[in-house]
C-alpha cells in the first residue's frame, strides 16, 4: 500500500462522515463535537495511524469515557479501519498508550487506570521500552572534553 493511497483513504473517510481537516506541525488534535480533527499530512504508516486515531476520536468507541479509554476507544477504531497495520503503526499505538499509563501514573490516584481486563491493556500489549536517545556526535566530544578536565 502506498502512502498516496493510505492519504486517499483518509479523506474518503473524512468526505463521507463531514469532518474537516485543519493542518497540524507535530502529533494531531481532534474534536468530535466539531467533527474536525488536525493532522499533519498523511506521507507514512505513522501518520497515516495517527491521522485514523485522530478519526477514531470523532467516529469511535469510548469517546465520552475518561480520556484513557477514550485513547485506547480511537486506537481500536484506527486499527479496525486501517487498510494496512504495520509493526510501526503498532508501535506507535502501544507507545501512545503506555505514554498515557505513564501519565495516569504520575497523578494517581486522581486519574484512574483501566481495570486489568479493559481491552485497553490489549491494544496497548507488553509496555515498550523506553526509546534510547542518541547523543550527537559533537555533544559526545564535549562530554568527553569535560570528563578529561573534571575527571568523571
Ligand atoms: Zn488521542
Amino acid at each position: 500500500m502506498t502512502s498516496e493511497e493510505m492519504a486517499q483513504h483518509v479523506a474518503a473517510i473524512c468526505r463521507d462522515e463531514g469532518i474537516r481537516v485543519l493542518p497540524h506541525s507535530r502529533g494531531g488534535r481532534a474534536s468530535k463535537s466539531h467533527k474536525v480533527i488536525a493532522i499533519r499530512p498523511v506521507k507514512s504508516a505513522i501518520t497515516y495511524a495517527v491521522a485514523l486515531h485522530e478519526l477514531g476520536h470523532v467516529l469511535g468507541p469510548w469517546q465520552s469515557q475518561p480520556r484513557l479509554y477514550a485513547e485506547a476507544g480511537a486506537w481500536k477504531w484506527a486499527k479496525e479501519v486501517a487498510l494496512i497495520w504495520t509493526p510501526a503503526m503498532a508501535d506507535k499505538m502501544s507507545r501512545s498508550l503506555h505514554s498515557y499509563v505513564l501519565w495516569a501514573e504520575r497523578r494517581a490516584p486522581r486519574i484512574k487506570l483501566p481495570e486489568d481486563d479493559h481491552e485497553f491493556w490489549m491494544l496497548r500489549g507488553d509496555a515498550p521500552e523506553p526509546r534510547t536517545r542518541k547523543v550527537p556526535a559533537k555533544q559526545r566530544r564535549r562530554m568527553r572534553v569535560l570528563r578529561m578536565i573534571f575527571g568523571r
